[in-house]
């Protein structure tokens, strides 16, 4: 399969090159160069299919030969190593559950398999690759658990000291071996200028082999349209229209879902639920673009302001705002309905989610209510696990919650970071001495 650039459709590579470089020079997202459609009866009899096989057959239609069957199974089987069960909350609602990874959130799926997909094309080669990525905190810990260990690939993982959180943190300053977490006296967007700055330095480049890792790169895209066939294989009754709401930010885990319902899967719609950073949902009701400064909420991994998978979601539907409403519907929230959803959920169904969760609990509430709607398959995807906003939730429900062993785990470690000022050249003298 072919790629090519959201900015201009001449800009064509393959698909290493497209996963290697992550953002296209010109500035563009890559895109393949036309959305692979399964046949009606493999969507109508996914039941003998298990979540991987899902995942194989998916990866093998958007890769094509340049990643071998054989190895493109093991990669599935090294990524997508956890459940995303489809767990049912009554006659109507259900929730997609996407923190079974080793970080508790859905990134896990992306950042695992783009991981192992980069040590893929990265093998044989005899210069070290090094991963730069700046964090405000769920990214960097998917990205670190995805490529640890992994030979020939060095992660530096930029985070704002004193600016995350101390279960965020505790993820990503602990695992050692080839990641390195630089701990940088400064903000986020400080990071981000660093590291952008290294990847277009010339002494850097000249010495080592920078690669981004960022949620751009269509190889954390692709898997995550795994999780969405798997949701329709279980849906018991499939006569009933499909609604699945998803909590958005960067776009990128709603545009894997609407690649999934190019690809054949009768899903009705999307829902793309939003925080105060409304600029997804200002767009669909005004057709305006109006990007602008983050804010920070309770649901802070969807804090963005400039939501970079637009322009793969307009692509997709060749520039017509009128077809992504039809397949689209988005509407936001405050903090304060984010919480009243967290104890409505638990009042309601006895199931516990978390702030991102509410989120979208809210909008696919609203959108069912609104339109009437009394018999559909109403999905919510549950992005993080509660235990990650543990304060949040604790003081919706009133009531405490328990941290899964894997989180746990890592909260007895010792942190080990490295502390940087926010001065590229401090970053830059360290990368060279390594
Ligand atoms: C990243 C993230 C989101 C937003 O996903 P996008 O793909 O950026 O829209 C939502 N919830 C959680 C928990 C996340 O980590």
């Amino acid at each position: 399969m072919k790629y090519f650039s959201t900015r201009n459709k001449n800009n064509i590579v393959d698909f290493r090159t497209a996963v290697m470089n992550g953002l296209a020079q010109d500035g563009g997202l890559f895109m393949p160069e036309m959305i692979p459609i399964f046949s009606k009866s493999f969507i109508e009899n996914l039941d003998p299919f298990s979540f991987q096989e899902i995942g194989f057959e998916t990866a093998k239609k958007f890769i094509g030969d340049e990643i071998g069957e054989q190895k493109l199974q093991e990669i599935i089987q090294r990524s997508i190593n956890f459940p995303a069960p489809l767990v049912q909350l009554s006659d109507q609602l259900s929730v997609l559950e996407l923190f079974h990874g080793p970080t508790l959130a859905f990134k896990d799926f992306g950042a695992r398999f783009m991981a192992k997909t980069m040590e893929y094309f990265e093998k044989g080669s005899d210069k070290k690759l090094n991963i730069l990525v700046a964090t405000s905190g769920d990214t960097g810990s998917a990205v670190a658990y995805g490529f640890y260990g992994i030979e020939g690939i060095d992660v530096y993982i930029l985070y704002p000291k004193g600016k995350i959180s101390l279960i965020q943190e505790k993820q990503l300053t602990t695992l050692d071996k080839n990641i390195t977490a630089l701990e940088i006296d400064g903000t986020f967007d400080d990071c981000q200028r660093l590291v952008k700055s290294a990847f277009v330095d010339e002494d850097l480049n000249a010495k080592l082999n920078l690669s981004s890792a960022n949620s751009i790169n269509i190889a954390r895209l692709i898997p995550q349209s795994f999780y969405y066939i798997n949701a329709y294989r279980q849906i018991k009754d499939k006569s009933k229209p499909i609604i699945i709401s998803v909590p958005s930010g960067n776009l990128g885990n709603l545009t894997a879902g609407l690649f999934a319902k190019k690809m054949g899967v009768p899903i009705e719609k999307f829902i793309g639920a939003t925080n105060k950073n409304d600029v997804f949902t200002e767009y669909l009701t005004t057709a305006k673009f109006n990007p602008r400064k983050s804010e920070l909420t309770l649901s802070n991994a969807m804090d963005v302001g400039n939501p970079s998978n637009l322009e793969r979601i307009i692509e997709l539907y060749e520039g017509s705002i009128d077809k992504i409403r039809d397949n689209v519907y988005s509407k936001s929230y405050s903090d304060e309905f984010t919480v009243e959803g967290i104890k409505e959920v638990y009042e309601k169904y006895n199931y516990v989610i978390d702030p991102h969760g509410a989120v979208g609990y809210q909008a696919l509430k609203h959108f069912l209510s609104s339109n009437n709607l009394k018999n559909v398959n109403a999905i919510m995807v549950e992005t993080a696990h509660p235990a990650k906003f543990k304060d949040v939730v604790e003081d919706a429900i009133q009531k405490e919650i328990e941290i899964p062993e894997r989180l746990a785990v890592c909260l007895n470690k010792e942190k080990h970071s490295i502390v940087l000022d926010s001065k590229f050249k401090t970053l830059k003298d360290y990368l060279l001495s390594r």
